[in-house]
């Protein structure tokens, strides 16, 4: 038994549908699926449904953007309450900033004398929660640049003419959060941060697990965040970050931590959920 526990859909920067990722992950002999769209649920009860008549087990998640030590991480909210108003209320917030982001991320291009208009992105990307690939995506589609790559590299990324930083809320504070909706909150693909120290005040802070298995990690890093991971009495978890095509192949399959993995997610979020010293009890 197999899980993949970081994929997108259309919700945000995916291609796929929620259907579409279910039918993916049984075609790659995945058991155990979680949808992790950037600042959003919204994908999770049609693919829940998919999974249920699919046979598959489902487990509800959203990749949130926090911020530790002056650097931006990724934090995967796993198994949290879909309509808990909190949360609810601050990926609205999250969503909100995105489309502002999308606005500015428009006038700085203009301003560079590239046509764009916000409306035509909008339209493009087709969700709530927008992003840097659907700005790319509408660059290729008018012609601007010819590959999404290209966008990155000339106007999107990090200190390019187009680029606009993203709102994000501290770790703690997203960990605390996604607590409070009754989840888990994993560091994701912490080998693609290259800033290592802000593991360990995130694990202070109540961070669960890191995951370790990740489409863009090397062996060795895999390696190094396994044994970062038991040091530090952390859960680990993985998942391939399938955007569907919108980053070339689809990477679903790619990854595939044993089912073992989610049953200690489970354990660890059982042990929280009884009063007494049992809750800080569980190995990692
Ligand atoms: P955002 O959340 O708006 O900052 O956009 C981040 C998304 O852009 C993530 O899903 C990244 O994986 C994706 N991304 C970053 N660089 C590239 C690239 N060169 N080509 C395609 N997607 C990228
Ligand atoms: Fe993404
Ligand atoms: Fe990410
Ligand atoms: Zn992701």
């Amino acid at each position: 038994m197999f899980a993949d526990l970081h994929l997108h859909t259309h919700f945000s920067d995916g291609t796929y549908s929620p259907e579409k990722v279910v039918e993916s992950g049984r075609e790659h002999g995945l058991s155990i699926l979680a949808l992790t769209d950037h600042d959003t649920l919204e994908g999770c009860a049609r693919a829940a449904a998919a999974c249920a008549a699919a046979g598959l087990e489902f487990i509800t998640g959203a990749e949130l953007t926090a911020e530790q030590g002056g650097h931006e991480v990724h934090l995967l909210a796993y198994f949290v309450a879909t309509d808990h108003p909190r949360l609810s209320r601050e990926m609205a917030k999250f969503q909100a900033v995105r489309q502002d982001r999308i606005r500015e991320m428009v006038f700085r291009l203009n301003r560079i004398n590239i046509p764009l208009e916000a409306a035509a992105v909008f339209a493009l990307a087709n969700c709530n929660a927008p992003g840097r690939p659907h700005v790319a995506r509408a660059l290729v589609s008018a012609g601007h640049c010819r590959t999404l790559d290209e966008a990155f590299e000339r106007y999107l990324k990090k200190h390019r003419p187009a680029w606009v930083p993203k709102y994000r809320m501290s770790a703690a504070h997203a960990i605390e959060l996604v607590h409070e909706a009754g989840g888990l909150a994993v560091m994701a693909h912490p080998g693609l941060n290259r800033s290592d120290e802000v593991i360990a005040p995130m694990a202070e802070a109540g961070l669960d697990g890191l995951e370790c298995f990740h489409s863009r990690h090397s062996t060795m890093q895999m390696e190094q965040y396994l044994a970062l991971a038991e040091g530090l009495n952390l859960l680990v978890t993985g998942g391939s970050d399938c955007h569907g095509e919108s980053k070339g192949r689809p990477l679903i399959g790619s990854i595939k931590p044993p089912s073992d993995y989610v049953a200690r997610m489970k354990q660890r979020l059982a042990a929280r959920a009884r009063p007494g010293p049992a809750a800080h009890a569980t190995a990692a």
